[in-house]
Order: C-alpha cells, then structure tokens, then sequence
C-alpha cells in the first residue's frame, strides 16, 4: 500500500470505498465519473453492494465485470445468504469467482420486513454458514484451478446490531465469523468514535485478532444523516443533528458534515485503525474531501497486471 499517512501512524493506512450498482442509465454515467475520480487515489479495493435475497445480482455482477475489466481496481464483491439455499449461493460464489473476483464480504442481509416466521427450507441463516460455504467452493475449485486464495470480509458491530441481545454476543458472533475462516471486518456506520475503540478492545480480549476496518460515511446532509439511522438502526448523534438541522444552506451543511466524518475517522486511526472504509453513496466529491483533509490522498499507480489476480484484499492491513 502506498499510503500519505499522517504523521501519527507508523503503518500504511488501507483505503476502500463502497459503492452501489446503478439502477439505471444516468445514474450509471454518474457512477462511471465516480469510479474514475476514485479510481485516481489508489485505493486498497472497492465493494460493491448486493441486494438482500440477491434482488439486484445482475447488475451487481455487471459492474464486479466491468471493474475487473475496464478499471485497475480491486473489486471486494459483497454476498448476501437470506434467503438463498447453499446450492443457490454456491453458484452464486462460482460465478463471481469466474469473473475473477477474489475478495467477497460475507453477509448474512437484512431480513425483509414481510419474512415469513418459518425460513425457506434449505436457506442459509447467518454470514458464518456463508463463510464456511465460500471456503468449500474454493476448496473444491482450487484442486481444479490454481486460483489465489479468496479473502473474506465480514460486517462488525461498534453500536450494537439492531437483532442482538448485547454488544458482548456481536463480539461472540465476530470471533464465530473468524474462527469460520474470516480474513477481515469492516463496521456498520457509527457517529461516536468511542463506539469503534470500544468493539476493537472487547474484540481483541475475546481472541478477535483480525483487522476491523471503521465504515465511515460522509454526513453532509440532515435527510442523509436521518435516513441512515433508519435504515442501520444506529441512533445518529444528537450534537451532530442539531448542527445540521441549524445549517442555513447545503455548502454549510456539507461542511459540517464532512468536519464530523474527519473527526470521527481521524480518531478511529488514532486509536489505531488499520484503515478506513468510506460509504460513498456512488458521489466522490465528499468522500475524497474527506481523505484530503485526512491527508490520506494516495497518487494514482497503474495496476494491469492485478486483474484477476490473488488479492490481498484487508489482509494488508495490520
Ligand atoms: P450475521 O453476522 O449473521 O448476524 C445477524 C444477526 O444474527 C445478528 O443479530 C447476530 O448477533 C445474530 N447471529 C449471528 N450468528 C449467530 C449464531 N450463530 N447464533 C445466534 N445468533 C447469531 N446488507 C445487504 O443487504 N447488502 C449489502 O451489500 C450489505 N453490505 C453491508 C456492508 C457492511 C460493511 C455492513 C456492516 C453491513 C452491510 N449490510 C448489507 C447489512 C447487513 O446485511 C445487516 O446488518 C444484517 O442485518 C446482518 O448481517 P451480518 O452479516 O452481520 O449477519
């Protein structure tokens, strides 16, 4: 990793961005300016998101193809188990392994609001079971191919997730997540940087040695902020809302926003963050804002001949 680090880190920071497949022309355009704009920083990798019960798998896997073939990026293609049967998924994996995906965040998916109380027979139930089924089909594939070895991500918890009973059962479920051969995690948002330090310590007690990422998002604007803490069930800070919702114009607003998204992030790295994954919203300007004023700005590096290739997806980071 060619990282600008501030001067406080003695390590390279790794650098992600996520984004979201276009669900239509203009936006793919936009997405298009977005990608080549984040593409100049260098980073580590970029994720792609994947609709629960695999609502949008094509146009997901059209823009994991695309990036392989048209970009010098490293796609991490995010996967989805509710839902879907083990047979369903495997095909699923193999898939994204043909294009040449080598980094996949396992995630189990929201459940969808009108899931009926009994799961469909067969489906998988939680990201570990995902887990393990991706190591099996690489298993199986690699005494076929002489393909690198998938790196494995997985969703952690600084705020608690919204279905479980305590914050030391997310950290229990992490390690599961990690004992079933995950190679990384990357949080759920969080708007107090004190939530972070708090998960990676009770993490590293209870055997946790894998890198935990901090998900930041850019929180330029009061409907994004509200709207995010709808969706992830994390409770937005009061301070930060406030000062929002007394901006008189969206300039103010951003600027707000993004001077909250450093602080958080610059305290996430100072409390030894092996980097930062940023929810981009498919919108660069803010989230190369926010980098910039981390001084985490990378110079573009050609990269041809890591298309396809054995990635070192998150385990670069400490
Ligand atoms: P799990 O780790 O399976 O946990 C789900 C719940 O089950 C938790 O409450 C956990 O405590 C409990 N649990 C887990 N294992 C066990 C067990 N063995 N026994 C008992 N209880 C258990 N969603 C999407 O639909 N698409 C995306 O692209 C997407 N990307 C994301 C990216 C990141 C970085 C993050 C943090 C989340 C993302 N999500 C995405 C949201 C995610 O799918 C939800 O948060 C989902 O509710 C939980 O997923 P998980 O992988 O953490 O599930």
């Amino acid at each position: 990793i060619q990282a600008s680090a501030p001067s406080t880190h003695s390590a390279p920071i790794a650098l992600s961005y996520e984004l979201f497949p276009p669900r239509n022309e203009s936006a793919s355009a936009s997405l298009w300016d977005t990608i080549r704009e984040l593409e100049c920083t260098n980073p580590d990798y970029v994720s792609v998101t994947y609709g629960a019960n695999g609502s949008n798998r094509d146009t997901a896997v059209e823009l994991l193809n695309r990036l392989l073939t048209e970009t010098s990026l490293r796609p991490l293609a995010h996967l989805t188990c509710v839902g879907n049967t083990a047979d369903e998924l495997a095909e699923i994996i193999s898939e994204l392994l043909d294009h040449g995906v080598r980094g996949i965040l396992a995630l189990r998916g929201d459940l969808p609001q009108d899931a009926p109380s009994q799961p469909r027979a067969g489906s998988l139930s939680y990201a570990q079971d995902l887990i393990e089924l991706i190591r099996r089909v690489e298993q199986r594939r690699s005494a076929l191919l002489c393909a690198g070895k998938v790196a494995i991500g997985v969703a952690a918890y600084p705020a608690q997730h919204p279905e479980s009973p305590s914050i030391e059962h997310d950290v229990e479920v992490l390690l599961a997540k990690q004992r079933s051969g995950a190679d990384f995690a990357i949080t759920q948002v969080f708007f107090h940087a004190d939530q972070y330090k708090d998960l990676v310590s009770r993490a590293r007690r209870a055997g946790v040695s894998i890198p935990i990422i901090p998900g930041v998002m850019p929180l330029t604007s009061l409907r994004r902020v509200q709207r995010l803490g709808d969706l992830t069930g994390v409770a937005p800070s009061t301070k930060l809302l406030d000062a929002l919702g007394r901006a008189d114009d969206a300039a103010e607003s951003r600027r707000i926003g993004v001077g909250a998204t450093v602080d958080l992030a610059r305290a996430a790295l100072d409390a030894g963050a092996p980097g930062i994954h940023l929810y981009t919203f498919n919108e660069h300007a803010a989230a190369l804002e926010v980098l910039d004023k981390l001084q985490l700005l990378r110079p573009a590096r050609p990269q041809p001949g890591l298309r396809g290739a054995s990635s070192t997806i998150g385990t670069t980071a400490r």
